[in-house]
């Protein structure tokens, strides 16, 4: 389906939020720095031009939800332009128009009906803290501390290591902290990136409302895409919380010999940035120095690494969308470790875990390369307690 005459579309993107789109200038930076380009075509400027110019907008291209939100292009714009708003503006238009693919529709009616997008229902959304042992009755207590630990390590068995390493590194620390069980609800960051507004903002509300009525005061999070909304995007909503995400929690929690390190990991360990703790939020210290602090452990950089880290490709909602074998990015991630000769792949993000894993698998090097949360790591070097 194409939007026309030309002046509407553009109106209907600035409309939607996309007033970014006027301020280009057509440099072209965005397309040479887009990631999507070392494994296929992705003209992010003439795609931008395309709408200011108003020319033929077509809703239901697969263009229009390729961009995995990293950052990368906003970071080096000359002008500031905010694209990853014009691919927001553009998404919503789609959505308004039915024009998602269908894919994506059923993802986005199942977190409308369930409240997370892995096709699960939410009766089973405190199963995973029933399996750790974690008292249910704590669901309907209040708690200052509460763990939302995403719907990703909620529903997803792989990624369920990441609640498991985070739990049992909170007990040993003698943590009190609560969990919403089934109160909780998908943060929303990744529904609001695919432009569905309405849906986002009746997550974060559902979600604002849980944390209220249990005066919760401070949010533990393992994902950078839920610190990132509640940061900055829940305020707005009238959410006010302290989040932090694990790697500033638990490094804070070493730094005050509330958790010891006790065992070496002599292995050689290359840290990605995910997009959404680094280029979004700059958390890029926090992680290394917990890694830095394990005895034994060779830290290594990766050739992208920082305010230029390449992304996984599963933001923006793609991780809920098939990527084809040929162009996913996390392949690329994975050779960069693989030829530093790095054995464990440490990340701090259950999108990035996924797709990692599933490179790692895909490409044959499940006996050289382990992917691994940095909670997880941390689990194993403080000694007893989950060993993954
Ligand atoms: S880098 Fe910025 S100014 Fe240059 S083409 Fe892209 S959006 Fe336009
Ligand atoms: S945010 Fe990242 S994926 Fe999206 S257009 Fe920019 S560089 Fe490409």
């Amino acid at each position: 389906m194409a939007i026309n005459p030309f002046a509407e579309a553009v109106a209907s993107i600035i409309e939607t939020g996309g007033e970014a789109l006027k301020t280009c200038y057509q440099c072209g930076l965005c397309t040479a720095t887009c990631p999507w380009n070392l494994v296929r075509e992705f003209l992010v400027r003439k795609i931008i031009h395309t709408g200011q110019i108003g020319l033929l907008l077509e809703v239901g291209d697969e263009e229009n939800w390729l961009c995995a939100t990293c950052g990368a292009c906003v970071a080096r714009c000359p002008r500031g332009v905010e694209i990853i708003e014009i691919w927001r503006a553009i998404r919503r238009i789609a959505i308004e128009h039915n024009a998602a693919p269908k894919a994506l529709r059923t993802v986005l009616s199942g977190i409308k009906a369930q409240g997370n997008p892995w096709n699960d229902t939410r009766d089973n959304r405190d199963k995973w803290a029933v399996d750790l042992g974690i008292d249910s009755a704590l669901t309907e207590e209040h708690s200052e501390l509460v763990y939302f630990p995403c719907c990703t390590p909620i529903y997803d068995q792989k990624a369920r290591r990441i609640a498991t390493s985070t739990v049992s590194l909170l007990k040993k620390a003698g943590v009190d902290f609560g969990v919403l069980g089934a109160a909780e609800s998908c943060c929303g960051e990744s529904v609001r990136k695919l432009g569905s507004e309405d849906l986002f903002q009746n997550l974060a509300r559902a979600n604002i409302k849980a944390l209220e009525m249990r005066s919760v005061k401070k949010i533990l999070v393992s994902s950078p895409h839920c610190y990132h909304t509640f940061v900055h995007e829940y305020p707005e909503l009238g959410g006010a919380f302290e989040v932090l995400h694990s790697s500033q929690f638990f490094l804070q929690l070493l730094e005050e010999d509330k958790l010891a390190i006790n065992r070496p990991y002599p292995k050689k360990v290359a840290y990605h940035d995910p997009c959404y703790l680094g280029r979004h939020n700059s958390i890029y210290d926090e992680p290394r120095k917990i890694l830095a602090s394990i005895p034994e452990l060779e830290l290594l950089e990766l050739p992208d690494n920082r305010e230029d880290a390449l992304c996984c490709g599963g933001g923006g909602g793609k991780i809920w969308m098939e990527t084809k074998k040929e162009e996913r990015l996390s392949n690329l991630r994975v050779d960069q470790a693989l030829k530093m000769n790095a054995e464990v792949l440490a990340l701090a993000c259950p999108y990035c875990m996924l797709n990692f894993d599933d490179s790692v698998l895909a490409m044959g090097k499940g006996d050289v390369l382990e992917v691994k949360d940095i909670t997880e790591i941390l689990d194993i070097v403080t000694g007893e307690g989950h060993h993954g």
